[in-house]
Formats: structure tokens, sequence, C-alpha cells
């Protein structure tokens, strides 16, 4: 299909009827459908065009997937040769020259130490698979059976790693404080509660009256994402590195959402410089379609064949979609750009906020930003300690703010623990005018949320 400018599509009864539709047969687990009534016909780039043929600029981006943004060139013509060739479509994990150069690219793109010696497992095409798989692998190849995982994780949505992200009980996990800037566990905020947490993390380990089961591997996000937009200090990370190794404990760094550019580097490991023992990856190595892999230490790799099986293993167009974006990141600096232009942002983002108290932080890393919105009207009484001397987060306002957002045609996604911060995941791709026309429309929703009467009707998350 030739993607240009897309021409108005004018059918609002077929909009209608297809959401009614929707509603009525899906699941009542259905997520992004329930805040954001759009029904996409069309996309490119940044822009998304609904059947009643309205427009948005996405800063969802598929939950982080779309490096690129929609139907890339590049994405579509790599796709179109494998159609093209002939090549089978599916061959489960058997070898074939679109995974060959996969596998080159992805390799090309990680930290030497680990490229150098580096194997890659391609699991079920979706990063919670992949998520299982790096769990089997580190307690086969050590023999233990705990986990690590932080507070406010998210890794997926199968038991072992909904176990991790703090969403199931799981008696093998361990919860660590993870750093939080804003919202301090330790009360203290800032490098001073980070140390706390690398300090209470390294006691925990060491204590043998602790009751934490013998950890085969720590899990950690780069930038927890749908915890709400928390980058993890350098300094941090460095010690997880160093307190790991000291313990022969795997480090898992799950690179799902935050890989391929997002956050400023190609690989967000790569801002503290420390090499992990095992990657998870997925969302954007698949240039928009279903893929996902772990690479990992060769020394690692002590698992029995069919130790981590799976039909769908060898998504060939996914590998190609793939590995032109891995491609064209790399040979564009798109990285370099993200953390430019996300640095831009951000720093509009917080002008905003001295003009908003409701805005009560803005954080993120490259195009990975977040605002998370309070009540600081909010009743004293309800100041608990968990919000230390931050007001209440003010989840109503949040989803006020989402809604307006997408009447001015702009999509962004909420997340943090209590849905209240907004998320903006832009393509890599988007351009200086459409990085402003985003934080204009977010501060004319935000505005008008602000002055809305349904601002404290609507609450609760919309996942
Ligand atoms: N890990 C992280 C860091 C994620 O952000 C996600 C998805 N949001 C996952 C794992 C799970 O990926 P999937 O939804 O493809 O299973």
């Amino acid at each position: 299909m030739a993607v240009t400018e897309p021409a108005p599509v004018s059918h609002p009864p077929a909009h209608e009827g297809i959401l009614r539709r929707q509603a009525l047969r899906e699941s009542a687990a259905r997520t992004y459908a329930r805040s954001l009534p759009i029904v996409p016909v069309r996309a490119r780039g940044m822009t998304i065009e609904g059947a009643d043929g309205r427009r948005y600029l996405d800063c969802l981006s598929g939950a982080g997937t779309l490096a690129l943004g929609h139907n890339h060139p590049v994405v579509l013509e790599a796709i179109r040769k494998v159609i093209d060739s002939g090549a089978p479509l599916h061959v489960l994990d058997l070898a074939t020259p679109v995974k060959d150069a996969f596998t080159t690219e992805l390799f090309a793109t990680l930290p030497r130490e680990l490229a150098d010696n580096a194997r890659i497992q391609f699991c079920g095409p979706a990063g919670t698979d992949a998520v299982e798989a790096a769990f089997k692998l580190v307690r086969a190849a050590s023999g233990r059976s705990g986990l690590l995982a932080f507070t406010g994780a998210y890794h997926g949505m199968t038991a072992g790693a909904l176990a991790a992200s703090g969403g199931a009980p799981d008696v093998g996990v361990t919860r660590l404080p993870f750093p939080q800037n804003y919202r301090c566990p330790f009360g203290a905020g800032g490098e001073r509660g980070a140390d706390i947490a690398a300090h209470w993390t390294r006691y925990l380990l060491d204590d043998p009256k602790s009751g934490v089961p013998a950890p085969a591997a720590m899990i950690l996000e780069p930038v927890q994402g749908e915890g709400g937009v928390n980058p993890a200090p350098d300094g941090w990370m460095r010690r997880m590195r160093e307190i790991t190794q000291e313990r022969s404990i795997a480090l898992i760094a799950d690179e799902v959402q935050t890989g391929v550019g997002r956050t400023g580097t190609f690989w967000a490991v790569e801002h503290s410089g420390i090499v992990p023992d095992v990657m998870v990856l997925s969302k954007a190595i698949g240039g928009s379609l279903p893929l996902a892999v772990i690479v990992y230490r060769a020394e690692l790799d002590l698992w029995q064949p069919g130790a981590h099986a799976g039909t769908f293993r060898g998504n060939q167009l996914a590998m190609a979609a793939g590995a032109a974006t891995l491609a064209h990141v790399r040979e564009n600096q798109l990285a370099e750009r993200a953390g430019t232009l996300g640095a831009r942002m951000l720093a509009r983002l917080q002008a905003l906020g001295a003009d908003h108290p409701s805005i009560g932080d803005v954080r993120g890393r490259g195009l990975m930003l977040g605002i998370e919105l309070v009540d600081p009207e909010a009743d004293p009484l309800t100041v608990t300690a968990e919000n230390g001397s931050a007001p209440p987060p003010d989840p109503a306002l949040a989803a006020a703010v989402q809604q307006e957002c997408l009447r001015r045609g702009l999509i962004v996604e909420l997340g943090g623990r209590h849905s209240a911060v907004v998320r903006l995941l832009p393509p890599l791709t988007l351009t200086d005018e459409q990085a402003t026309a985003v934080v204009d429309r977010l501060a004319d929703a935000l505005r008008a949320a602000e002055r809305s009467p349904y601002r404290r009707a609507v609450a609760g998350p919309t996942r």
C-alpha cells in the first residue's frame, strides 16, 4: 500500500459502528481501546488517521514500539522485499538469510563486550515471553531459583513476568527499592535516595537471616516505563552491576521499551556504561512487527535443547523490518537525535510546570518522557507516607488531560502506580515542528482539563 498524503476519509457511521461492535464483542480486559476511541485506518510517521477522518499526532507509538513511526519507507521496503523474494514466511527457528542478517545487525549494535561473546535466543513474539526465557536461562545456569526485581517494575503479563512486576505473589521474587527522585521511599530523593536504595540491596543480600531465596538474577529496567518513567541514576546502575557481579548473580537488563535509541543512546545501559549478562529485547527491534529475543553471555548457555520453544519464533517479516529499523537508527544517529530533542522537550515541559502547580514532576530520558500530575490542593490528611512531601497523584486530572489531548489531535499514554503520569513516547523521527506541536497541544489540554468539571469525577486506572 503506497501511503503518501492520506486523503480524508469520511465515514463517521463506520467509525461509530466499529467502536460499538468492539465494545460489545471484545474482552473486558482490553486496555488502550478504552481510553482511545480511535479507529485507525491509515498512518504514516507520527500521524494516525481515524475512520472518521480525524488526524492525530501519535505519542504512544505502539507503547514505544515504533522507533521510526508508522509505516516508515525503509520498513515497508524491507517487508516487500521478503514477500517478493518468495521466501517462506513461517520457518519455526530454522536458519534463513533474513534471520542471519537480523542477528548480524543486532549484534553490531550491542555493547562490544557482550557482542563479542553473545548468544541469541529467538522467543515467542512478545516481550513477556523473552522475560520468561531470561528467567529460565539464568535459573538453569545457576541452579538457583530466586529473582531480584524492583518496586514499580513492569516486565509483562505472563505469570513469571507478572510476579517480577509485583502483580502476582511469587515466593521466588524479592522486591528491592528502585530509586525515585520525586516520591523517594526513604524521603531523601536524589543521590542520597539512590544511595540508600543501593545500600539496602547490598545489606539484604548479605544478611544470612534475610529470608531472601538464593537469587539467580536481578532484573531491572534502565528507565522504568509503565512504572511512570523513572530513569535509574547511572551511579546506581553501576552499583547494581557491582553488587551482582561480586555475588555471581546474573544481571538482566529489560530493554524492551528503552532500546533502539529511545533514551538517547542505542541501548539505555550505555548511559552508565554497564554490561549486563542478559538483555531482553522486543518492541522496536521488530520494526512494528512482533519480535522478541534475549541476548546473553555465552557462558550462561547451559540450558537444554527445547528449554524455551515456541511455534512463532521465526517471523521473517519482523526480522526484516527489525533489521531495517536497527540499521536506519544507527546510520542516521537517531539515538543522539532522541537525546537532543528529548532534552529540549523536557526543558519546555519543566517550564510549563513552573506555571502549573498540578504538574508535580517532569522527568525522563531522551524521548521517554513523563509528567506526573498531582492535586496541590489535596487535604493534607491525604498526604501519606507514600507521598512523602509531594502532593498526592491526581489520576482523574491525568485521565482528563488524556481526553483533552485526544480532542486536540494528540495521543498520549498514562502510566505510573496511580495512572497519574502522562507519558510521551514519540517516534525518534519526529521533527522539531512536531515536538513543538506536541508540547503546545499538551499545555493547552492541561489548561482545559484543569478547568473541566469532570476533573474530579473520573478516576481509576486505564489498564
Ligand atoms: N518489559 C518492559 C520494560 C515493557 O515495557 C513491556 C511492555 N510494555 C514488557 C516487558 C512486555 O512486553 P509485551 O507487552 O510485548 O509482552
